[in-house]
């Protein structure tokens, strides 16, 4: 494969990068799925919410590609927390996606104000050791979150899924998941793709590599230890942003984009979101 894997704290390998369909309507997601897996990747990043496992699911099955070389990320919708939903609403997302085990099941927000996010782990861990789900983990928790997961549970989660780009560099969440052998994998790693690619600093280094602005964004993130999961359904961006493998920045260049950091979230703060 052309992108280099990383070893969960499971033993598990997932790609560095992968391809992520939030917003991409059910209808468009086998055929851009299908142009990801065509430009090399294997990892696809779907959820339950996104309501897109269906035709996340077709394209896969009908790649022709084994399925132990794609690995399949979803997640636990927020309504559906606890654990008896929890399992159920596993076997639906499975069903949707029309597959027999899933690499990565996330829990899409820790609603810490519900007080359900330990009992729903607990189901998530019942269908590690079944042999549903390959590894568990979580998205948009805090560190005080992962602090009780862990001191309630067993398994480590094996990756927290955050919001993660130049302008929200999330430096005390990646530090605490360094110490505790948790991935961590940036959702929005584009920014969005707002005014993030234009950035005077961003648009030179692109300049001086020859690359896209994309490209560097990319690249920062994989030089920094992230698994990224860019979004696009244009073909022709779909494969631009997995040729990142054959250039490096210089510790100038990294030093130059660690410094947009504005601590700025362009999503909800997980402390609060508490919708669905
Ligand atoms: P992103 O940062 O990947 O940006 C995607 C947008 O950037 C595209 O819609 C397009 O407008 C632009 N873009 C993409 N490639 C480009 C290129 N080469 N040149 C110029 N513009 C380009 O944003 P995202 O979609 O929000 O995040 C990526 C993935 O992360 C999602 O698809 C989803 O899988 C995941 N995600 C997870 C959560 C969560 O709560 N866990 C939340 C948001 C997103």
């Amino acid at each position: 494969s052309k992108v280099p894997p990383i070893i969960l704290n499971n033993g598990v390998e997932m790609p560095q990068l992968g391809f992520g369909v939030w917003q991409v309507p059910d209808d468009e997601a086998q055929q851009a799925v299908t142009t990801a897996l065509e430009a090399g990747y294997r990892s696809i990043d779907t959820a339950a919410i996104y309501g897109n496992e269906e035709g996340t699911g077709k394209a896969i099955t009908s790649s022709g590609i084994p399925r132990e070389d794609v690995f399949v990320t979803t997640k636990l919708w927020n309504s559906d927390q606890g654990y008896d939903a929890t399992l159920r609403a596993f076997d639906t997302s499975l069903e949707k996606l029309g597959l027999d085990y899933v690499d990565l099941y996330l829990i899409h927000w820790p609603l810490p104000a519900r007080d359900k996010y330990v009992d729903t782990y607990k189901a998530f861990e019942k269908l590690h050791a079944d042999g549903r789900v390959r590894a568990i983990g979580v998205s948009n928790f805090y560190p005080e979150h992962l602090r009780r997961l862990i001191a309630e549970t067993s398994v480590i989660p094996a990756v927290n899924q955050i919001e993660l780009h130049p302008h929200l560099q999330q430096h005390a969440s990646r530090e605490f998941h360094a110490e505790q052998g948790i991935a961590t994998e940036a959702w929005s790693p584009l920014g969005q793709g707002k005014g993030l690619l234009e950035v005077p600093a961003i648009v030179a280094i692109a300049q001086k590599h020859g690359r896209t602005p994309a490209q560097v964004v990319l690249r920062w993130h994989l030089q920094l230890g992230n698994v990224v999961i860019p979004k696009s359904v244009t073909p022709s961006r779909i494969k631009e942003n997995i040729e990142v493998f054959d250039f490096s920045l210089d510790t100038e260049d990294l030093a130059a984009i660690s410094a947009l950091n504005e601590d700025r979230r362009i999503g909800p703060d997980p402390a609060t979101f508490d919708i669905g």
